[in-house]
């Protein structure tokens, strides 16, 4: 990496598109059905990075800056890093392995931490707040913790950005806080942020057939000529090896977390109630509602 250049991560997952639930997307141990269900770029992880494409134009003048997606999961997750460059990031890479299969967050953000030290100097990480599939919001956190840098959670929107500094807006459950940190930095985007400006049609058209070596060998594709003449078109992938890991904090062996058993839970209404539509029946039912915790 260019020491010179400002270094920006986002880290994005491929994530079911769990919006879109049909009758066979669960499977009978109430496990996802991963193969009936679409491949989405996960929504706060776009969100994530517009957050960090509007750093890149806000020092774009100052200084160089390259943006970098890292994606964790299996080879099809390239299409992540496709649709980062159609949108305007630089370049990414699939971290990729079997060795990795059942990690829990703790694996999880110690695989996606070892991979951004992996890169050398990064002055600013941005991750999603929270995954669709996994819901934990644990993964961006533990990142900062392994990476030993200040983390900004819940960010909301970017307020300034220097070469020194970034001031963000963070959304808090009973309001917004404002605040300040210097690099390196790892920010959570919450889901209220900006959404992600589209595909640029420029960069569609030069990076349409950028794709990685897996997905080569699983389409037949000879791209070595191509990948000869135009290196940005190959999607790098790293293994486990190739992120220098302590072996034993990958995947399942690295992961505490033990699922003892899943239940499909049906929730269905016991009783309900009608009110009209005045100030008196309306307070009469917020009343309620608080002296049962329900709100
Ligand atoms: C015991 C156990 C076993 C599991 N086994 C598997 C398994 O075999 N296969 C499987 O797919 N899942 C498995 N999971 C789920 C997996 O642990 C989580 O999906 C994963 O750790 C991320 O957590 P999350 O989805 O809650 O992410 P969150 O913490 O909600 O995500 C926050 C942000 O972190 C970043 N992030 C999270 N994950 C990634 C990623 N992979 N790549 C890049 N950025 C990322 C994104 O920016 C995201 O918005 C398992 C979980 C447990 C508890």
């Amino acid at each position: 990496m260019n020491n010179k250049e400002f270094q920006i991560v986002v880290l994005a997952k491929q994530v079911p598109d769990t919006h879109n639930v049909g009758k066979d997307a669960m499977k009978e141990d109430g496990t996802i059905n991963r193969a009936a269900l679409p491949a989405i770029f996960n929504p706060d992880d776009l969100k994530a990075l517009e957050m960090a494409l509007a750093c890149k134009d806000a020092l774009k003048d100052i200084m160089p800056v390259k943006v970098t997606i890292i994606t964790m999961g299996p080879s099809r997750a390239a299409d992540i890093i496709r649709e980062s460059l159609f949108r305007g990031a630089d370049n990414g890479f699939v971290v990729s392995d079997r060795r990795f299969a059942g990690s829990d967050t703790l694996a999880t953000s110690y695989a996606l931490s070892a991979a951004v030290k992996k890169l050398g100097k990064v002055d600013l990480v941005f991750s999603g707040r929270q995954a669709i599939d996994g819901d934990t919001a644990q993964v961006g956190p533990q990142v900062a913790e392994k990476l030993d840098i200040p983390q900004v959670t819940y960010a909301e929107e970017l307020v300034s950005m220097t070469e020194k500094e970034i001031v963000i807006k963070r959304r808090l459950d009973r309001g917004v806080e404002t605040v300040k940190t210097s690099f390196p930095a790892l920010v959570t985007v919450h889901g209220n942020a900006t959404d992600c400006r589209p595909r640029h049609a420029e960069r569609l058209i030069l990076n349409k057939k950028a794709c990685s070596a897996s997905e080569a060998k699983e389409k037949n594709l000879d791209m070595e000529a191509l990948w000869a003449k135009k290196p940005f078109l190959k999607i790098e992938e790293w293994n486990a090896d190739d992120i220098n890991p302590d072996y034993d904090r990958l995947g399942m062996t690295g992961s505490p977390t033990k699922v003892k058993s899943i239940e499909n839970v049906v929730l269905t209404s016991k009783e309900n109630k009608k009110i009209n539509n005045s100030e008196s029946e309306i307070n009469e039912l917020m009343k309620e509602l608080i002296s049962a915790h329900i709100i």
